[in-house]
């Protein structure tokens, strides 16, 4: 295998799938198994599927063709409110899209007209996050004239926590927009079958059995590939944080000086880094950069490895405190932190390999 790639244990990811469809479940919720980190990587789609997601979901309608491509059996959820020049796209490859603006829900009635189908849509509320979603007193007005539009069908509200604002998901949020569902449901005679409530910074809720019941559906992504919840990003009980491992190559290894020499400027990148003068270490190259990862979502599994800074394609560690010797041409891994793993997921120049689940 030719440096750097990255393992996926499909095993863990479906066993971290089924820990939390088993968690959503117990509180009446079923799971959209989000995919858009690893750019709907057909091995983990089918590891999600396997795991109980009955739903998949991703941003990019690409992705969601890829899924389709591949015959993934489960209905498929556009994440990212579509853009107007994707409508054709969105209703020939999603099932549902979660959408935010009347004109986009416009144009998807046209699509979907146009193309003979009925495309669900969930209506996304912004509850103070400050991403996408119309604020609370505009959902009457605004789903008065939805139900207008041929070819498409309103399934749902939705609402997303933790993404810009960071706004923590609470359950006097929840229940504000469970309030709306009802709203909408006695005034439009509805049925409203799906309160989608959030993503992976929904699972603490989950897991104390706070997040209130009606909420019916939540789209997870980080907490099924990475283990973590994301408003502490504490690892979730019954999972596992080390399905992906990345695995690099030392091309250099020298004893160097910790501090520059002569006067220093900017990097590669236009910072002013900062050094410490700790004398003369050991200092290992490895053939990754910031072209292929985000740098500080890193962290080196052997102990001893410390990662000092990188430029586009070399990644600098301090090797001096490792136990075994390293040399040239050794193997270096480290876990990925989200921010890392997306990047290193769309990276041509990382190469992906699999554990299990044929
Ligand atoms: C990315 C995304 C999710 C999944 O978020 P995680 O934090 O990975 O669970 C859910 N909903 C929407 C709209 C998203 O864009």
């Amino acid at each position: 295998m030719r440096y750097p790639f990255i393992t996926i244990d499909l095993d863990k990811i479906t066993a971290n799938t089924r820990a939390i469809a088993e968690l959503c479940r117990s509180s009446g919720v079923t799971l959209t198994g989000v995919t858009k980190a690893t750019c709907a990587d057909i091995g983990v789609a089918k590891a999600m599927v396997a795991g109980g997601a009955s739903i998949l979901g991703d941003s990019r309608v690409q992705n969601l063709k890829k899924l389709k491509d591949a015959d993934i059996a489960v209905p498929l959820m556009l994440l990212r409110i579509p853009m107007l020049s994707e409508v054709e796209d969105t209703v020939t490859h999603a099932d549902f899209s979660l959408v935010s603006e009347l004109s986009t829900a416009a144009a998807l009635s046209r699509a979907a007209k146009h193309a003979g189908t009925r495309h669900k849509i969930i209506q996304m509320v912004d509850m103070g996050d400050l991403r996408e979603g119309l604020s609370p007193q505009k959902i009457l007005p605004q789903i008065t004239e939805l139900l207008r539009l041929p070819g498409i069908e309103l399934v749902g509200l939705g609402t997303n926590f933790a993404c810009y604002g960071g706004l923590v998901p609470t359950p006097a949020a929840l229940e504000a927009l469970l309030g709306i569902a009802d709203q909408v449901r006695k005034a439009f005679v509805l049925e409203l079958p799906i309160v989608s409530g959030g993503n992976s910074a929904n699972i603490n809720l989950l897991s104390a059995g706070l997040q209130p019941r009606g909420v019916s559906n939540l789209r997870i992504g980080e907490g099924i590939l990475l283990g973590r919840e994301t408003v502490n990003r504490g690892p979730i009980a019954g999972t596992r944080q080390d399905a992906f491992t990345l695995h690099t190559e030392i091309v250099e290894i020298q004893e160097k000086p910790s501090v520059p020499a002569g006067q220093t400027g900017q990097d590669a990148f236009g910072r002013s880094p900062r050094f410490v003068d700790r004398g003369i270490r050991q200092r290992a190259i490895v053939a990754i950069g910031r072209q292929d990862v985000e740098i500080d979502g890193l962290a080196p599994l052997a102990p001893g490895v410390e990662i000092l800074g990188g430029s586009s394609d070399h990644l600098i560690l301090d090797v001096s405190d490792c136990e075994a010797p390293l040399a040239v041409g050794d193997e270096v891994r480290f876990g990925l932190q989200y921010s890392a793993l997306v990047p290193a997921m769309i990276s041509p120049y990382v190469a992906k390999t699999y554990r299990s689940l044929p």
